[in-house]
């Protein structure tokens, strides 16, 4: 007797090769029955002895297509029918059309690459090459459903050969939409740097020739463009830094394989698994000292961020170069990623000698993502190409669709809808007009796409965020402001399906408090609709506002000041010796008198300050340069710490960090390495961490504790404050959404959803 069960599969399983996956898998089994596309996802009915169906069911959840991303199955038995084969049936048509069925951009997979390396393949060395399980997806997509027609390859026609590849669902083309060869496809164009095409036989090789004389070739990749260059070569770095106007930021390195990566880097596992997945993000990892790469690249670093190839283009150029590469967003300085030819061939002549492109269209721009494994898990920094737009499954739905603005430095939109959250490509600061621009932009093509117009809008605290003035100027019925860290904390829990209450402990550099101040050492007593600020850092004077984040100096000084009530002799240290008398006395009468100095709780502050004081570095170039090479400076062997004060008896409670400075500076002035000094700066925080975290718990019980905030990237803090909490707490860290602000949107809209029902 057959029995039949109706499996139905939510998630990113449309266009990733699920169906014709599911068909081999049921043919294998001996199990009847069909398979089809349908608005929410994928529908099988399958028949076959029950011992057979448990079997496939159980097949079927193990080992999905990589590009898939299963969020939700339901299963329920049906009447059997007496089916003979196993079919793959024409898709529902997206009726509602509510759901976003595009899946994220696919890195090139090994069926691919074997034919692009075979040159008896019709597709040997065709820089376009793809399968339903690899290729452009998102960045194509120009509309919904996800189908040929509605994705920049409308404009290629496919060949007699493509097509029947295209039509056969035993094929592993089957509905491939950006199906191509050399015959019917995208085409390669070289050009120079003012758009003038470059005759040449083999693009590939001329870009790859011009790459080994120390050039500059910009090369369109799936989201945008890339600035590339010989990493390997220090006077072809430093002229892509001059060209670009960048003068600090590590440039991320992309080089042709695994074995490749080993060289340059040590791999454990999870960092060798994260830069071979489907996602292809920039991975930071720890370079090794002989590591053939310009100091130019990553000056000063210990880390270093590799990449893998994640197009048949990329494969094809870094086998020619063999070498590695940098690979870094075609812009200038601080500018959106340009991925239009015209904008190319007129924005990028000052920095480019040569354009490597083609002619298959970028709908929709999209930066590479950056990730790093912290606590032996990965953790996304920057949520873009390979993530977006794959949707979060949420526990229940949201009562009204919503749009999340997010914050302005690490700007990412989200938009809320039925029982899924979209977090939108990361863009940059919003402070760059083109920048916003193009964040309204990629939030217009979000809410297109998802076919969505937001009732309710939300948005960061800031009175003067630009993404604060984007969600007022939208005049949805109700708008909602969130504060900084309650969003960042809401993030956490939505990514780990926690309802709250939890203790939420969210390090940053910056965010609005309620009373105005800069917060971001806090620890908050959250669910979703609201929060209690238990604890927080004793605050630093900000002297001169913004200026101190740069000017980290004055950081330094505040803290010198308060630790020493102003009696400190700044003559032994190294810092002030090149910082004029007449600039120091200026800025300590801003501290002492309060005037403006407003005051900064953010622990990334104590970063600055610290690093400025004990490595001698008064100005950041970028903000967090200075606070990043603090952290970066650790030494890991040293476990001992510094003196701390917790005081309980105020409103919040306040961590004072004053013993600490003291114990630094003498430290300092003895002449303890500053990698032992950083190394107890930072057993310091983890320790006073743990103990208001414990305070909070013997109070308000043993909550589920979020790390989040800015500041969680940092894997020493990070893991240190899951060591310390140990085996008595559940400690979450964020792993496929930000810990920064790029993540700060999805909390934003959940806070937003709660605050609704609360009101209704
Ligand atoms: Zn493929
Ligand atoms: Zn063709
Ligand atoms: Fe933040």
């Amino acid at each position: 007797m057959q029995a039949g069960r109706r499996i139905e599969i939510r998630g990113t399983v449309q266009g990733v090769g699920f169906r014709p996956w599911v068909l081999r898998l049921a043919r294998a089994a001996g199990v009847a029955g069909r398979v089809r596309n349908d608005p929410g996802g994928v529908t099988i009915e399958a028949f076959a002895a029950a011992g057979v169906l448990d079997a496939f069911y159980r097949r079927l959840l193990e080992a999905p297509p990589p590009g898939a991303a299963i969020l939700d199955v339901a299963t329920r038995d049906i009447p059997g029918e007496a089916a003979a084969y196993f079919v793959i049936e024409p898709s529902v048509a997206a009726a509602a059309g509510r759901r976003l069925s595009i899946p994220p951009d696919l890195a090139t997979c090994p069926d691919c690459l074997r034919e692009l390396d075979d040159p008896a393949d019709r597709r040997y060395r065709y820089a376009f090459i793809n399968c339903t399980r690899c290729g452009p997806r998102f960045t194509i997509a120009r509309d919904v459903p996800y189908d040929r027609r509605a994705t920049t390859m409308a404009a290629f026609h496919m060949c007699a050969a493509c097509r029947r590849e295209y039509e056969s669902p035993a094929d592993r083309r089957f509905h491939a939409q950006p199906n191509a060869c050399p015959a019917c496809g995208p085409r390669l164009r070289l050009a120079t740097a003012a758009g003038a095409p470059v005759a040449s036989a083999d693009p590939i090789r001329a870009a790859a020739a011009a790459l080994a004389a120390g050039r500059v070739v910009a090369v369109k990749g799936l989201g945008g463009f890339h600035l590339a260059c010989d990493a390997t070569s220090g006077p072809a770095v430093a002229r892509l830094r001059a060209r670009k106007r960048r003068d600090a930021k590590p440039f991320a390195v992309m080089v042709r394989d695994l074995a490749r990566a080993e060289r340059l880097a040590r791999l454990d596992d999870a960092e060798r698994a994260l830069l071979a997945s489907v996602e292809r993000p920039i991975v930071l990892v720890p370079r090794r000292p002989d590591a053939d790469v310009a100091a130019e690249v990553a000056p000063g670093s210990p880390l270093l961020g590799v990449f893998l190839p994640y197009t048949p283009l990329h494969h094809l150029l870094l086998a020619a170069v063999d070498r590695p590469l940098v690979m870094t967003s075609a812009n200038l300085s601080d500018e959106p990623i340009v991925h239009r030819d015209a904008e190319a061939a007129r924005r990028l002549a000052p920095i480019a000698d040569l354009i490597l492109g083609h002619d298959r269209a970028i709908a929709t721009p999209c930066e590479d993502s950056v990730a790093r494994v912290i606590a032996g898990r990965p953790v996304v920094l920057r949520r873009a190409r390979g993530w977006v737009p794959r949707a979060l499954a949420l526990p229940r739905p949201f009562a009204r669709p919503v749009l999340a603005c997010g914050a302005d430095l690490k700007s990412a939109a989200c938009v809320g809808v039925d029982a899924a959250a979209y977090l939108g490509p990361q863009t940059g600061d919003l402070a760059d007009l083109a920048t916003l621009r193009a964040f309204e932009e990629s939030v217009e093509r979000l809410l297109h796409l998802l076919r969505v117009v937001p009732e309710v809008v939300a948005c960061d605290l800031h009175p003067g965020y630009r993404s604060t003035a984007y969600a007022r100027a939208r005049r949805a019925a109700t708008i909602v402001a969130v504060q900084h860290h309650h969003a960042h904390v809401a993030s956490a829990m939505a990514e780990h399906g926690l309802s709250g209450p939890v203790l939420g402990v969210a390090y940053d550099g910056t965010g609005y408090g309620t009373d105005g101040a800069a917060w971001g050492g806090e620890l908050l007593l959250a669910d979703y609709v609201r929060f209690e600020r238990l604890a927080t850092f004793r605050p630093l004077a900000l002297a001169g506002g913004d200026a101190a984040i740069r000017q980290v100096w004055r950081l330094a000084l505040a803290a010198l000041d308060d630790a020493f009530g102003g009696e400190v002799s700044l003559a032994g240290l190294p810092l002030f010796a090149r910082i004029p008398a007449r600039d120091v006395a200026v800025v300590r009468q801003m501290i002492a008198a309060g005037l403006n100095a407003p005051r900064a709780h953010g622990v990334g502050r104590w970063f600055d300050a610290l690093g400025a004081l004990v490595l001698g570095r008064a100005a950041a170039r970028y903000e967090g340069e200075v606070a990043a090479a603090w952290n970066l400076a650790a030494d890991p062997a040293d476990r001992a710490r510094y003196p701390f004060a917790v005081d309980l008896s105020g409103v919040p409670w306040a961590v004072d960090l004053r013993p600490l400075v003291r114990a630094a500076v003498a430290d300092l002035l003895g002449g303890r390495p500053a990698g032992a000094i950083s190394a107890r700066f930072h057993n310091t925080l983890v320790a006073a961490t743990a103990e208001v975290v414990r305070a909070a718990a013997a109070r308000h019980g043993r909550l589920p504790v979020v790390l989040t905030g800015g500041c969680f990237q940092n894997p020493r803090l990070a893991e240190g404050v899951i060591a310390a909490l140990g085996s008595g707490h559940t400690v979450y860290l964020h792993g496929a959404i930000p810990p920064g602000d790029g993540g700060i949107a999805l909390g934003q809209a959940l806070v937003a959803d709660a605050r609704v029902r609360a009101c209704a």
